[in-house]
């Protein structure tokens, strides 16, 4: 009995001697992603993020994440950023100026996040609540020095390879004002096209593009119904195909839109629809293992501040009254959520650029 008991300890001590060196390496495999979801809600500042814990009934999906800092996202040529030159510091790794799209301060076509992914044989997509050619999503495919350019920029999108796209901006590839037509081209090329409803005419082993709406898509508040948590699970079932991986881009457009206009309840119905599509991707990546989810915004809209009521000379402490500061963008640092492999490396206090290699870090080969 007791020589049983020595060889069971010898033979325990060896199985835990023979799983240290795989765990080893499982543990730096973990670092690398063989895909990447980065949500971004434009305009969404810690406050907007807020929202979903008080005016909601689900819970929110932002406490699912452990791997949390901030990013500073002053731009080049002013203490305040605007879409084009925040977006451009994730997708290209270089800060630039306000309205520049893909280019570096010196209106240099630097290549993107999006681009380096598909030249690698992953597969892409973009999917927005604004059209496809605006300053977010424009960011990952396009090389215009300015965000005003949409033509240009949806001619950049045909020189690129995106797999999956599901937005609005149709005028800028079907009305063309120099009578060009984008779509045939698109057809021809083996795309998909859906401009009515989405996934009418999806084909799982072609390209697909739905462009729902002239410029942009409807709000929340006016009928939009459940599009982004729906492109962006069409998306990950398309994208997931390509055994060598893929790249998403899905923004939360009009949580910005709300902010300009300052309306708490636009900010509110917004931040619930990007909420409940961070709760998809978390959930696709958890039961992936090998996908990283990055969720931040490019800046904070509106100075939203979650207020007490001021009535009679005192503080009302028993409601929440959502007010603004501004009809434009602030300089706040900007929270970053992460999940999966590589999460890690969003821990701090950093540089909106930095989001751009911390992606890439194990991203490529
Ligand atoms: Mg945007
Ligand atoms: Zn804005």
């Amino acid at each position: 009995m007791q020589l049983f008991r020595t060889i069971f300890a010898a033979v325990a001590l060896l199985l835990i001697g023979a799983c240290q060196p795989t765990k080893t390496v499982n543990r730096s495999a973990t670092t690398a992603p063989k895909n990447i979801i980065l949500l971004i809600g434009d305009g969404m500042g810690l406050t907007q993020v807020s929202t979903s814990f008080y005016f909601s009934d689900q819970p929110s999906n932002f406490a699912r994440f452990k791997h949390i800092g901030l990013h500073q996202n002053t731009p080049t040529d002013a203490k305040i950023t605007d879409s084009a030159s925040g977006a451009t510091a994730f997708s290209t790794g270089f800060k630039t100026y306000n309205a520049a799209i893909g280019v570096d301060s010196d209106t240099m076509p630097q290549k993107t996040i999006l681009e380096i992914a598909a030249a690698q044989g992953k597969s892409t997509g973009l999917v927005a609540t604004s059209s496809i050619t605006h300053a977010t999503p424009a960011a990952f495919f396009a090389h215009v020095a300015n965000r005003n350019s949409h033509e240009d920029i949806a001619a950049d999108f045909m020189k690129t390879s995106v797999d999956f796209t599901a937005g609005g901006g149709l005028k800028f590839y079907h009305e063309r004002s120099d009578r060009k037509d984008f779509l045939p081209e698109l057809a021809g090329r083996g795309y998909q096209i859906d401009t009515s409803t989405l996934g009418q005419h999806y084909d799982a082993s072609k390209p697909y593009i739905a462009l729902l709406a002239a410029d942009g898509l409807p709000k929340m508040t006016e009928g939009r119904g459940d599009f982004l948590p729906k492109a962006t699970q069409m998306a990950l079932q398309h994208l997931s195909q390509n055994k060598k991986g893929f790249f998403l881009m899905v923004e939360g457009s009009q949580i910005d839109w709300g902010g300009h206009a300052n309306d708490g309840t636009y900010v509110i119905e917004e931040m619930k629809d990007f909420d409940k599509t961070i709760g998809l991707a978390l959930d696709f990546a958890e039961k992936d293992g090998n996908t990283l989810v990055v969720v931040t915004a490019d800046h904070e809209t509106g100075g939203l501040a979650l207020s007490s009521l001021q009535a009679f000379g005192r503080s009302d402490y028993g409601q929440i009254n959502p007010t603004f500061s501004t009809g434009g963008h602030t300089a706040a640092l900007i929270p970053v959520f992460a999940y999966g492999p590589g999460a890690e490396r969003f821990m701090g206090i950093y540089q909106n650029n930095d989001i751009f290699g911390k992606m890439m870090e194990g991203f490529v080969k």
